[in-house]
């Protein structure tokens, strides 16, 4: 039996990561999906590896038209949307004492502002009872040094789970969060300048894993089937920890 047969979805930020991960597996679970992201050629990869249960529209989520595209798009082809996925994200990590106003900007205009304006504009089309999943991160609610720009937004996202279950309450509308730890996707390689710099953050964020490694995009794809299907029908306004572990030290 798959679990979102029929459903509508959207993840954005879709055609890498955790965001292709979660897309590849609403589709074989049934669900025909949008993804999101800015450049096509990766879009065009992200859809020959999800299948012909999928499409992709080109737009930055800072960009309210680019938004306004998306939705009319889905709204031409399928008139409703059952499940978001608000997952496009951004960090550049910088110790507080040089934190720049571009790398403030950026990171709260796609990982604040780009969200909030993605589930807003989404609302029209959103069927009642429908899912919506906002990805945060552990990072909103422990110290990293250099992510002061990056884990306010996270702490942000969170918030936002609540303001919104409580505003949408009436149209059954399920917001939930998922925090996850660290997971091996290429964000960690835009926190470095080499390979190298790459690796020992790896390796620093496995050592403090009581797992014992990083996670993999595909155990953030199934906290998120979980979130959006059926199986989490009484879960609202929650924050999924998927960090094996990180957070409980
Ligand atoms: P990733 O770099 O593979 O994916 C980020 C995605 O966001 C990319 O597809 C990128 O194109 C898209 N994106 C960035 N800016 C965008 C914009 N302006 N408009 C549209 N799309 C944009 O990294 P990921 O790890 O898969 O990250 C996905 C989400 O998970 C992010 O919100 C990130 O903060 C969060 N997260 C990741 C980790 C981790 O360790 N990987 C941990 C906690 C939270």
């Amino acid at each position: 039996m798959l679990r979102l047969q029929g459903k509508v979805a959207v993840v954005t930020g879709g055609s890498s990561g955790l965001g292709l991960a979660t897309a590849q597996r609403f589709a074989r679970e049934g669900a025909f999906v949008y993804i999101t992201g800015r450049r096509q050629d990766e879009l065009d990869m992200a859809i020959s590896l999800i299948g012909d249960r999928a499409a992709a529209v080109r737009g930055d989520v800072q960009n309210l038209q680019d938004l306004d595209r998306l939705y009319d798009r889905i709204k031409s082809e399928n008139g409703k949307i059952d499940i978001l996925v608000a997952n496009a994200g951004f960090i550049d990590p910088e110790p507080l004492v040089e934190v720049t106003e571009k790398n403030f900007d950026q990171t709260f205009g796609i990982n604040v502002r780009g969200l909030l304006f993605t589930v807003q504009k989404a609302l029209p089309l959103f069927r009642d009872g429908g899912a919506i999943v906002l990805i945060s991160s552990i990072a909103a609610f422990k110290g990293i040094p250099r992510y002061t720009a990056y884990s306010a937004t996270k702490a942000s996202v969170r918030s936002f789970v609540r303001t919104w279950t409580a505003e949408l309450k009436d149209r059954g509308i399920r917001i939930n969060a998922i925090s996850p730890g660290a997971i091996d996707t290429p964000i960690i390689d835009a926190q470095a300048a080499t390979k190298e710099g790459a690796d020992a953050i790896r390796a620093s964020f496995r050592a403090a894993t009581p797992l014992d490694r990083l996670g993999r995009p595909e155990e953030i794809a199934a906290a998120a089937l979980f979130l959006a299907s059926d199986e989490s029908s009484y879960v609202a306004g929650a924050d999924l920890v998927v960090d094996g572990g990180l957070s409980a030290l």
